[in-house]
């Protein structure tokens, strides 16, 4: 399975009208993450926020801990995989890797 398979998309974050709580102002950022179709099919959508984000800006998140490379999602590598945690019983529990824009199941 491809990661273009999964209705990929880039996110970005701030720009015009947009503060924080203090009301100051947050820059426009552009790329700092990918929301994707989760590859089990449950329908829910996984979200990977960059540590690297491609715009060269500081993680959106400093929690983050996804180290991309490439930036398409034909090239697109994520480190480490991405397992979603089941809360409460609830979450599909899917683990695996996008590897040069491949998706492969841990
Ligand atoms: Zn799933």
């Amino acid at each position: 399975m491809k990661l273009t398979d999964l209705d990929p998309r880039w996110v970005g974050h701030g720009g015009e009208g947009v503060s924080d709580a203090n009301g100051n102002p947050i820059p426009r950022r552009e790329r700092i993450g990918i929301p994707f179709d989760c590859a089990c099919g449950c329908g829910s959508p996984v979200f990977v926020p960059f540590r690297n984000p491609i715009d060269g800006g500081p993680a959106w998140d400093k929690r983050c801990t996804w180290e991309r490379t490439g930036d398409s999602f034909e090239t697109l590598t994520l480190k480490p995989s991405i397992l979603r945690v089941k809360v409460n019983g609830k979450g599909c529990g899917w683990h695996g890797f996008v590897t040069n824009g491949a998706i492969q199941n841990a």
